[in-house]
C-alpha cells in the first residue's frame, strides 16, 4: 500500500491520479491532497477519500470546509501546499500543479524523504540543477509523469547511459499544426484550447499550440536524463502514438507506444517498477492506426521551441525567465488582453532584457520569476 499525497488534485493531471487511486484501493490510498480554486472538486473528495489533510488556494474557502469537516486538517496558500507535500504518512508525492508554485513544494518533500511522480515541468525548467542535486542528496527518486519523459524512462530500463546517442522527443503539432504563421494571426482563445489529441488544463493546451510544451519537455529531459542539448531532438507525429525514443550509438530505437491517455505515464510513475492493469485502458491498435506520420520539426514556424533550446543553452537563470515570462503571457492570453502571437513575442523581450546569473540559487530563481511576470504584466 502507498500513501500519496496529491497536489493539484482538481486539475486534469490530478483527476486522473485519482481515477487511478479509485481503482486500485488494495494499493493507493490519498493521505493528503491540495486544490487551487475548485472547492465543488475538493469537497466531492473529501467525501470519497477522507484524506487527513487538505489544502486549498484561498483562507476563505479553507475556513468554509473546515466548518463542513471538522475532523480534517483544512489549509490554505503557499504554506498549505507544502504542507500538502511533507505530509507524514505520505509516501509518494504527485505534484501536479501548474506552474512554478510547484517548485518549493518539491523540494520540501524530497527533504522529508518522500519520492517525487513529477507532472510539474516548470519545477525543472526553472531549477533543474538544484532539483537533481536534491533528489541525489536525499535519494528520492523522480519519476516523470510527463507522456514523452515516461517514454523514455521505459525505454532506457536495463540501458546505460553512456549508450545514448540522443532523445527523441515526439510533439503531435498542437491546436495549429495545421495552420501557416499567417494564419494565426486571429486565432482565438477557443481555437487554441482545442487540443486534437490529448484533454488537459488550459496553460499546456496552449503551450503545447505555441510549442512552448514541447521547449519545455526539452528542458526537462536535460535534467531528468542528464543529457546534453545537442542530444535532445523533437519530431512531429501527428497521432501521439510514439510517446518518445531513445536511439543508442549501435543505431538502434528504443519507442514506446501506445493510445494517447495520461492515465499510463500517472500509473507507471506510481507502480515503477511494476505494472498494473489499467481499468478501462484503450488498447492500441496499430492495424487500426494503419499510418504513422513523422515531419522534421521546423524553427521558424515554432520559434517558441527555439527559445526553450536557448535559455536551455544558456543556463543559469535564464530557463526561469523563460518559463515566468511564458506563463504571464498565456495568462494574458487566456484572459483575452493579448493575440497569440504576442505570446511568443513578449518571451524573446523578457529574455532580451534578462543578463543571466549563473548556478542561481532558490532565493535568486524566485526573485527573477517574480520579477519577469511583473515585467510583463507592467505592458499591459
Ligand atoms: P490544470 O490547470 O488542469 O490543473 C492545475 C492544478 O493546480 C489544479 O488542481 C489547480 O487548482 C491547481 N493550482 C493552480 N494554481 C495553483 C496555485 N497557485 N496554488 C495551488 N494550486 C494551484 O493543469 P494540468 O493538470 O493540465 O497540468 C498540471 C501540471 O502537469 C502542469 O505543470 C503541466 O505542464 C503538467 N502536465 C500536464 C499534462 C496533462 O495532460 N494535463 C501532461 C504532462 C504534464 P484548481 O483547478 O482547483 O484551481
Ligand atoms: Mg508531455
Amino acid at each position: 500500500m502507498k500513501n500519496i499525497n496529491l497536489l493539484g488534485a482538481t486539475g486534469s493531471i490530478g483527476v486522473q491520479t485519482i481515477d487511478i487511486i479509485r481503482n486500485h484501493p488494495e494499493e493507493f490510498k490519498l493521505t493528503a491532497v491540495s486544490g487551487g480554486r475548485n472547492i465543488d472538486g475538493i469537497r466531492a473528495i473529501l467525501k470519497e477519500f477522507k484524506p487527513e489533510l487538505v489544502s486549498v488556494l484561498n483562507r476563505e474557502d479553507a475556513e468554509r470546509l473546515k466548518s463542513e469537516f471538522q475532523d480534517v486538517t483544512i489549509l490554505s496558500g503557499n504554506e498549505g501546499l507544502i504542507e500538502t507535500a511533507v505530509y507524514h504518512k505520505g509516501d509518494v508525492v504527485v505534484n501536479a500543479v501548474m506552474g512554478s508554485v510547484g517548485l518549493i513544494p518539491t523540494m520540501k518533500a524530497m527533504e522529508a524523504g518522500k519520492s517525487i511522480a513529477l507532472a510539474n515541468k516548470e519545477t525543472l525548467v526553472t531549477a533543474g540543477h538544484i532539483v537533481m542535486a536534491a533528489s541525489k542528496k536525499y535519494e528520492t527518486p523522480i519519476l516523470p509523469v510527463d507522456s514523452e519523459h515516461s517514454a523514455i524512462f521505459q525505454a532506457l530500463q536495463g540501458e546505460q547511459s553512456k549508450n545514448i546517442e540522443r532523445l527523441i522527443i515526439t510533439a503531435s503539432g498542437g491546436s495549429f499544426r495545421d495552420k501557416t504563421r499567417s494564419e494565426l494571426t486571429n486565432v482565438t482563445v477557443e481555437d487554441a484550447l482545442n487540443h486534437p489529441n490529448w484533454s488537459m488544463g488550459s496553460k499546456i493546451t496552449i503551450d503545447s499550440a505555441t510549442m512552448m510544451n514541447k521547449g519545455l519537455e526539452v528542458i526537462e529531459a536535460h535534467w531528468l536524463f542528464d543529457l546534453p542539448y545537442e542530444q535532445i531532438d523533437v519530431l512531429l507525429h501527428q497521432e501521439s502514438i510514439i510517446h518518445s525514443m531513445v536511439e543508442f550509438h549501435d543505431s538502434s530505437v528504443i519507442a514506446q507506444l501506445g493510445t494517447p491517455d495520461m492515465r499510463v505515464p500517472i500509473q507507471y510513475a506510481l507502480t515503477y517498477p511494476d505494472r498494473l492493469p489499467l481499468i478501462e485502458a484503450k488498447r492500441l491498435s496499430l492495424a487500426d492506426a494503419a499510418t504513422l506520420h513523422f515531419k522534421k520539426m521546423d524553427f521558424d514556424r515554432f520559434p517558441c521551441l527555439q527559445y526553450a533550446y536557448e535559455a536551455g543553452k544558456t543556463g543559469g537563470t535564464m530557463p526561469t525567465v523563460l518559463n515566468a515570462a511564458n506563463e504571464a503571457a498565456v495568462g494574458l492570453f487566456l484572459e483575452r488582453k493579448i493575440p497569440f502571437l504576442t505570446i511568443e513575442s513578449l518571451i524573446e523581450q523578457a529574455m532580451e532584457r534578462h543578463k543571466p546569473i549563473e548556478n542561481p540559487g532558490l532565493e535568486t530563481i524566485q526573485e527573477v520569476d517574480q520579477d519577469t511576470r511583473k515585467y510583463i504584466e507592467s505592458l499591459y
